[in-house]
């Protein structure tokens, strides 16, 4: 399916979330303390992702290949927390055993705006996630990781927004990272389609903030 749509710069709402929009006469307000993982493994699940493939030029297997790419890119900082991508949700057995083992702490997924249960998802909102333990938005686990699937998604395509950059981005929020930084970084809340917002490296600004939320007791 091919549908003529624009690609405009498009918002992660994940800091404002946190962080309400204060006069310009009070400076100081109070941040949310970043929160690290406790534990030394997180497990990641795909969950229903093939909307992805009813407007974007990609494959399901090949947006999921981008996720994958990027949660590998996240492991080499070598925080004190690996992630690890345990199995699709949707096939697992009813087996309790491997239900139990596969159970994931964070689920990825493609939802159209409409049905996306947290209702972040919007013309100008392309991804969300959740930030772990007491700075959690929506509870879980699983915490979400959902992609906006009225959007057109790519791997370095050309007016397609860029899968793995924008999860670079996201598992950036799912590790820990609260607050967005400035427009060189991968945590900078705007994006734009291929090929001008392609990043598949982590900067230096995002790794030390994240070594930073690790090393602390
Ligand atoms: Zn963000
Ligand atoms: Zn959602």
């Amino acid at each position: 399916m091919k549908r003529d749509a624009q690609t405009p710069v498009v918002r992660c709402p994940m800091e404002a979330l946190l962080v309400p929009p204060r006069p310009r006469s009070r400076p100081s307000v109070r941040r949310r303390r970043e929160t690290p993982w406790q534990q030394p493994v997180v497990r990641l699940a795909f969950g229903n992702c093939s909307a992805v493939e009813l407007f974007s030029p990609i494959t399901l297997d090949e947006a999921q290949a981008a996720v994958y790419r990027a949660i590998e890119t996240w492991n080499r900082v070598g925080l004190s927390v690996h992630l690890v991508l345990v199995d699709q949700i949707d096939q697992l057995s009813i087996d309790r055993t491997s239900a139990s083992e596969l159970a994931a702490d964070i689920l990825i997924q493609w939802h159209f705006a409409s049905s996306d249960p947290e209702e972040l998802l919007s013309a100008q909102v392309h991804a969300h996630a959740d930030y772990p333990g007491e700075t959690s938005l929506f509870g879980g686990p699983p915490l979400p990781l959902h992609f906006n699937a009225d959007l057109l998604w790519g791997t370095e395509i050309a007016g397609c927004y860029d899968v793995e950059t924008v999860t670079l981005h996201e598992l950036g929020h799912l590790l820990g990272l609260i607050y967005h930084s400035g427009p060189d970084t991968i945590m900078y809340d705007a994006i734009g389609p291929a090929p001008l917002f392609v990043r598949h490296a982590l900067d230096w600004e995002t790794v030390s903030r994240a070594q930073r939320l690790y090393e602390s007791p």
